[in-house]
C-alpha cells in the first residue's frame, strides 16, 4: 500500500479536517515519491512538517519499521510531539486504535513500528536509537557532524530513508548545501491560457504583475498585483503545476524547493497575495533584516546577511539628480589598484555623499591631477599590491592621503616610513565590515550615484561599470578553524568590483579620516566641510 493509499485507509485527521492537499496541490508530488534521500529546502509554513510526520507515521503503522524526527532541541520536540503529532494520533480513529502502551513525548508505538521524536544534539541521543528512517528537521540548526551520525544508524536497515528539511540560512551551508546535490526541482505554474512553464521563486518578481486600470474591477477591493504568466500576463492557477529538476540526471538524491510564492492560503485582512508580497518585497528597502526574513521565509533561499545585497532596484534607489563633475573643492577620493587604477570621488552635500567623478586609468600621475582639480580633503589609497608608488602619491599630498589596508577588526590608523625617513599615514579596516557599512549606507539613502541621464560618453561608461562593480559585492560564508561562520564578501581572479572598493575607499576618507575628524588635514583652500 503506497503512502497515499494509506492516508485514505487510516482517514487521517488534521486540525479537525479530513486531510487533503486540496490547495497544496504541490503536495501530490512529493506524497507519492518514495525516493530514498529527500532533501526540502523551504519557505516557512508551506505544510512539510506536518507531510514528514504522516509518513513517519505510515512507515511505523504500516511498514512496521522505526522512524526517527529529529529537531534541534527538546522544547521543539515536546511541542511537535504534543501538539501535532498526539493531536493528530487523538483525532483519527484508526490511527488511536494502532497506538500501543508506550506513548510518550519522545516514543509513540504504532501498530508494528516506532516514532521517535528527539533532539539531536548530542551524539550519545543519537546513537541510542537504531532505526529505518531518519528525518531532521530545521537541518540549519542541527551540527552536520550529528546528521551524518544519525543517518549512519540506519546501517543495518532494508528502508534506509533520510529526510532534510529547513528554512535555509547561509547559502552553501546546511540544506541549502544538501539541496545543491539533489536534482533540484521546482514547482513550475503551467499558463493556462499560453501553456509555457513559469517559476514564481526562480524569476521572482517578474510573475508578480501590477493589475491595469481597465481589469481592476475583476480583482478582490484593494489589490494592486497579481500572479501572472510572465509570457502573456493571463492570470495564472496556484494548483496547476509540475515539479520541474533543473538538474535531472541526478538521480541519487532527490530535492524539492518549497517557497510561499504560490500560496493558496490568504490571511482574512488582505486584498490578495500578490499584493502581500509585493508590499513587502517594496518595504525592504527599510534594510536588512526585512530583506533576510522576506528571502528566506518567503522566497525560502538563504541569505548571507547580504549575498548579493545591491541589485538594480538599491542602485536606482540612489540614483541622484546630479551629473559628473569637473571641478569641486573639499571633495573626497578612493582609489583601488591591481592592473588598473580604478577612482571615485565624491563630495559631501547638504547631508548626502553625492559621487560625481568615477575614472578608471594605469597612470599614478593622473591622482596628483585630480586632486587638484577637485580640491580633494582627503583621499585613500589602497596599498596592495604596489605599495611603493602608493605610499609616493601620499608622499606628495601630506595629511591629505593614508595608505589603505584591510586586516583587523576596528578602524586603525597608523604611520609606516617611506625610504626611512617620511611617515606616511596608514588606515586599517575590517574589510567586510566596512563594505557592509557602505551598503547599509546605500540602503539609508545617505549616499547618491551620478544620474545616468546626465551623463555622456565616457562618463556614462564609467559610471555603468560602477554600478556593475557594486552588484559584484557578493557575501559568502565561511567556517573559520574554531568553528564560527565568518561572513566575507568574495574577491580576486575573475571578480570586477574595483569601483565600489573605490566607492568604498573615498567613504572612508570621507567619514572616518576626513569629514568631522577632529584632525586638521587640509590647507584650507581646499576645505569645504571640514571642522573648523
Ligand atoms: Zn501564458
Amino acid at each position: 500500500m503506497s503512502l497515499r493509499e494509506w492516508i485514505v485507509k487510516s482517514g487521517i485527521v488534521l486540525r479537525g479536517a479530513k486531510y487533503t492537499t486540496k490547495r497544496h496541490e504541490y503536495l501530490n508530488t512529493i506524497i507519492d515519491d518514495d525516493h530514498p534521500w529527500q532533501i526540502y529546502m523551504k519557505g516557512a509554513q508551506v505544510a512539510m512538517s506536518t507531510t514528514m510526520l504522516i509518513k513517519t507515521l505510515y512507515v511505523a503503522e504500516h511498514l512496521g519499521k522505526k522512524a526517527v524526527y529529529y529537531f534541534q532541541n527538546d522544547g521543539q520536540v515536546s511541542d511537535f510531539s504534543n501538539d501535532r503529532c498526539q493531536t493528530m494520533l487523538d483525532e483519527t480513529p484508526y490511527l488511536a486504535s494502532r497506538v500501543r502502551s508506550t506513548n510518550n513525548v519522545g516514543l509513540k508505538q504504532i501498530g508494528p513500528g516506532a516514532l521517535y521524536l528527539r533532539g539531536l544534539f548530542t551524539l550519545s541521543q543519537v546513537k541510542s536509537i537504531d532505526c529505518d528512517m531518519v528525518i531532521t528537521d530545521e537541518t540549519d540548526e542541527c551540527k552536520d557532524t550529528l546528521i551524518d551520525y544519525a543517518v549512519d544508524r540506519m546501517m543495518h536497515s532494508d528502508l534506509q530513508w533520510f529526510a532534510s528539511l529547513s528554512q535555509p540560512s547561509f547559502p552553501g551551508y546546511g540544506i541549502d548545501k544538501q539541496f545543491k546535490q539533489t536534482d533540484q526541482r521546482y514547482w513550475n505554474l503551467i499558463c493556462p491560457s499560453c501553456g509555457k512553464y513559469n517559476c514564481l521563486e526562480l524569476d521572482f518578481p517578474e510573475n508578480f504583475l501590477p493589475i491595469p486600470d481597465n481589469k481592476k474591477r475583476t480583482f478582490p477591493d484593494g489589490a494592486t498585483y497579481y500572479r501572472g504568466c510572465k509570457y502573456c500576463q493571463s492570470r495564472l492557477e496556484m494548483s496547476q503545476g509540475e515539479w520541474v529538476a533543473l538538474r535531472p540526471e541526478r538521480q541519487d538524491k532527490r530535492g524539492y524547493h518549497l517557497s510561499q510564492l504560490y500560496t493558496q492560503i490568504k490571511p482574512p485582512n488582505i486584498p490578495n497575495t500578490a499584493t502581500r508580497i509585493m508590499k513587502e518585497w517594496e518595504d525592504y528597502k527599510v534594510g536588512h533584516n526585512k530583506i533576510a526574513r522576506f528571502t528566506v521565509s518567503i522566497l525560502g533561499f538563504p541569505y548571507g546577511g547580504g549575498n548579493a545585497r545591491v541589485d538594480e532596484k538599491l542602485l536606482d534607489f540612489i540614483e541622484g539628480d546630479h551629473g559628473f563633475s569637473y571641478r569641486e573643492t573639499g571633495a573626497y577620493m578612493g582609489v583601488d589598484q591591481g592592473d588598473q587604477l580604478h577612482i571615485s570621488i565624491g563630495i559631501i552635500s547638504g547631508g548626502f555623499f553625492k559621487w560625481v567623478y568615477f575614472e578608471e586609468t594605469d597612470d599614478w600621475n593622473k591622482l596628483d591631477e585630480l586632486m587638484i582639480r577637485f580640491g580633494v580633503s582627503y583621499a585613500v589609497v589602497d596599498a596592495m599590491p604596489n605599495k611603493w608608488p602608493a605610499k609616493q602619491f601620499c608622499s606628495r599630498f601630506p595629511k591629505q592621503a593614508s595608505i589603505q589596508y584591510f586586516q583587523g577588526k576596528e578602524l586603525k590608523k597608523g604611520t609606516e616610513l617611506l625610504s626611512g625617513t617620511l611617515e606616511i599615514p596608514t588606515v586599517s579596516v575590517d574589510r567586510t565590515s566596512s563594505l557592509d557599512s557602505m551598503i547599509d549606507r546605500m540602503e539609508q539613502g545617505i549616499v547618491m550615484f551620478p544620474n545616468r541621464e546626465e551623463c555622456r560618453g565616457g562618463n556614462l561608461t564609467a559610471l555603468e561599470r560602477a554600478r556593475y562593480h557594486c552588484k559584484q559585492l557578493i557575501a559568502k560564508e565561511e567556517m573559520t578553524n574554531s568553528g564560527v561562520m565568518r561572513r566575507v564578501f568574495i574577491g580576486g581572479q575573475g571578480i570586477e568590483n574595483h569601483f565600489a572598493m573605490a566607492m568604498n575607499s573615498s567613504l572612508i576618507a570621507a567619514y572616518e579620516l576626513g569629514y568631522g575628524s577632529a584632525a586638521p588635514m587640509v590647507v584650507p583652500i581646499f576645505r569645504k566641510f571640514g571642522t573648523a
